[in-house]
């Protein structure tokens, strides 16, 4: 039987990445579009030589061509730690909209199956705790966050309508903090920075008090509830996430004992808009995905602090 082809717009990236190597794992082939942005082909540089597997360097909030027959589009392009949002905002912006926009555009051309990389952050700065995918969201539209947040938010809003008028198939995942080998050791989120400051015996910088929470996934955990949901019948958005929630506090200095560091924490400003909790209600992916988290935090930040470790050894 012939291979089923998978388009991965974003796939240099850390979640990207990951999911070309499922795809590949599960018998499809795979092209991957990047325009390496916030990418990085050193993500990516064990495929290259796996015929399977085809790599376009693409800016996709520009027209897309990909000759032949294609039978899923998964738009994972985009920014999407706070730091790079608010160094790319026009960036962030334009890939959520223009880059869904053509994504779609392929998928429709193809008659292939949609799946849209959504996000926590369509909840904002939630009042509703823990956030299922019922609630609308509490997001300031004119903050610095509202650039990826609306983005996304519009992103699903043309995906849903893509489906409701043309009739394609589309997914949407809300993705939540995940973690793992191939984050970025400076993409300003929480555990590459405080793995870098507590390796390198730096102050920790914990925004705020740290009395904030967030809820981390591993990576391989997530990838498999979005491949789940891409095979699955779901039409609305399925929150997929790990829903352990710590505060920053504890997080840090949980990193600080893992890695035997004598850094101090240092308490600075707290990011406007930054979210006061977070932690997703994975009801919908339990029911429908027989999805649900595995892999325990002890276990994958040991995994990823030695990726981070040998990052460092390298530079
Ligand atoms: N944070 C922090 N110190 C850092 C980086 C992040 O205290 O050096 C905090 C940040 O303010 C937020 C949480 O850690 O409350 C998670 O931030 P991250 O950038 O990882 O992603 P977010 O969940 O905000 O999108």
């Amino acid at each position: 039987m012939q291979k089923k082809t998978a388009v991965v717009t974003g796939g240099a990236g850390f979640l990207g990445s990951h999911l070309c190597d499922k795809l590949l794992s599960e018998n499809l082939k795979v092209i991957c579009i990047d325009n390496l942005l916030t990418g990085n082909l050193d993500n990516i540089d064990h495929l290259f030589g796996n015929e399977d597997f085809k790599f376009i360097k693409h800016d996709v909030t520009n027209f897309m061509h990909v000759p032949g027959d294609v039978d899923y589009v998964l738009h994972f392009a985009s920014p999407a730690s706070p730091i790079d949002y608010l160094k790319l905002p026009i960036q962030t912006l334009k890939v959520g909209s223009l880059g869904t926009h053509k994504a779609l555009g392929l998928a429709k051309d193809k008659n292939a199956r949609f799946l849209l990389a959504s996000t926590s952050e369509t909840y904002g700065d939630p009042t509703i705790h823990p956030q299922p995918e019922s609630y609308w969201g509490n997001v300031n539209p004119i903050g610095p966050r509202g650039v990826y947040d609306e983005a996304k938010r519009f992103a699903e809003a043309i995906t849903m309508a893509y489906q409701r008028y043309h009739g394609i198939e589309t997914r949407i995942v809300r993705i939540f903090n995940t973690y793992g080998p191939r984050m970025r050791l400076n993409d300003g989120r929480a555990l590459p920075a405080f793995v870098s400051q507590a390796l390198n015996g730096e102050n920790i910088t914990v925004f705020g008090d740290g009395s904030q929470t967030r809820s981390f996934c591993y990576v391989s955990d997530l990838i498999d509830g979005i491949f789940r949901l891409l095979l699955s019948d779901e039409k609305e958005p399925v929150n997929i996430g790990n829903p352990t929630e710590i505060t920053i506090k504890q997080f840090a200095e949980e990193v600080i004992r893992l890695t035997n560091s004598s850094s101090k924490i240092i308490y600075t400003e707290l990011p406007e808009d930054d979210p006061k909790v977070r932690q997703p209600d994975i009801t919908k992916a339990k029911k429908i995905l027989g999805w649900e988290p595995k892999v325990e935090r002890s276990e994958g930040l040991k995994i990823t602090l030695d990726y981070f470790k040998k990052q460092l050894d390298k530079n």
